[in-house]
């Protein structure tokens, strides 16, 4: 159980990545002081559903104070330098309830999970060290061999996606100079989510489920619970504008052309709210790797050197 914060909670982050207890501990992520004894000092991360108990010794060797108000810890890792105080008691939106009540319906099932899975965690990077691994490697005396197999990624494998976002133009070279090398210290900046907004989106992709042609009917009471407003079969695809049919969905992940998948307006803004919907999984190969915009901006440039289809588009757009 953690404590409630209140105004005179003390928040600290650790100056480099670290393993406590089994878990990496991320660097630059604010953690408060949940309690404290003479020997050991007891944080609770962000990211983090559990408290760490680090040694007083460890805890200064490795620890940063960091300033508060009423309203919000600051902290430059993070977006705009600060983060909303109450986002630290902002709980995940459990989907426990509709996964019982659908497990007959096991496609259906799949897509909350995948809401589920896309809303709370990042891609991640496969090519993140493990802990054995790390070991290995700060317990070396001859690290060049390490070096030469590029040990290591800034990017966590799995994690919350409230972890520190990490831009894409952090170079391998600033990796391997940071005090954590090689041990990760954040996300994706595309992954990279606060709990409101995670939970924000959870309950937009569920409201999209429900409300797409031949979607099983939720519950009142848990579309009551969790707050869902649901206006059935009105969902539609942004690329063909069709709406979205779940009848005879075959969810064996894009391989038919009934599939339906999480797509972005523009995959380089990642899971944000507003930006990811349900659509086909062909209109999304369709758009590709593109922005609807750049896709926009293609059609525009052709459709000018073409002026037999200036006409043609132009009755199109105005009917
Ligand atoms: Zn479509």
């Amino acid at each position: 159980m953690t404590s409630t914060i209140t105004e005179s909670t003390v928040f600290v982050m650790a100056t480099k990545t670290f393993i406590n207890n089994k878990e990496w501990v991320c660097q630059y992520v604010p953690c408060y002081i949940e309690s404290q004894t003479a020997e050991n000092v007891s944080i609770k991360p962000f990211n983090k559903t559990g408290i760490f108990v680090v040694s007083l010794l460890e805890f200064n060797a490795l620890f940063v104070y960091l300033e508060r108000d009423s309203l919000y810890v600051y902290v430059d890792s993070y977006p705009s330098g600060r983060i909303l105080i109450s986002e630290f008691q902002v709980k995940k939106i459990s989907l426990n309830k509709l996964i019982k009540h659908f497990s007959d319906n096991s496609v259906f099932v799949s897509l909350i999970k995948k809401v589920e899975q896309d809303s709370y965690g990042g891609k991640g990077s496969q090519k993140c060290v493990n802990m054995l691994e790390y070991n290995a490697y700060i317990t070396s005396t001859n690290s060049t061999s390490f070096k030469l197999e590029r040990i290591g990624d800034p990017i966590f494998n799995r994690t919350a996606r409230h972890t520190v976002p990490i831009l894409d133009t952090f170079s391998r070279e600033e990796f391997e100079a940071s005090p954590s090398f090689p041990a990760p210290i954040g996300i994706r900046n595309a992954d990279f989510a606060l709990p409101t907004e995670q939970n924000e989106l959870l309950l937009e992709l569920l409201t999209q489920l429900f409300n797409c042609v031949g979607s099983p009917v939720c519950p009142p009471i848990i579309a009551s619970e969790l707050g869902l407003i649901i206006t059935t079969e009105t969902h539609m695809c942004k690329w063909c504008c069709e709406k979205i049919s779940l009848a005879n969905l075959d969810q064996t992940y894009c391989s038919k052309i009934h599939s339906i998948n999480l797509c972005h307006c523009d995959p380089e803004v990642g899971t944000k709210k507003g930006n990811v919907y349900w659509g086909h999984c062909s209109c999304n190969r369709e758009q590709g790797g593109y922005s609807e915009e750049e896709r926009i901006n293609q059609l525009i440039k052709l459709v000018k050197s073409n002026p037999l289809y200036i006409e043609h588009v132009l009755l199109e757009l105005l009917t």
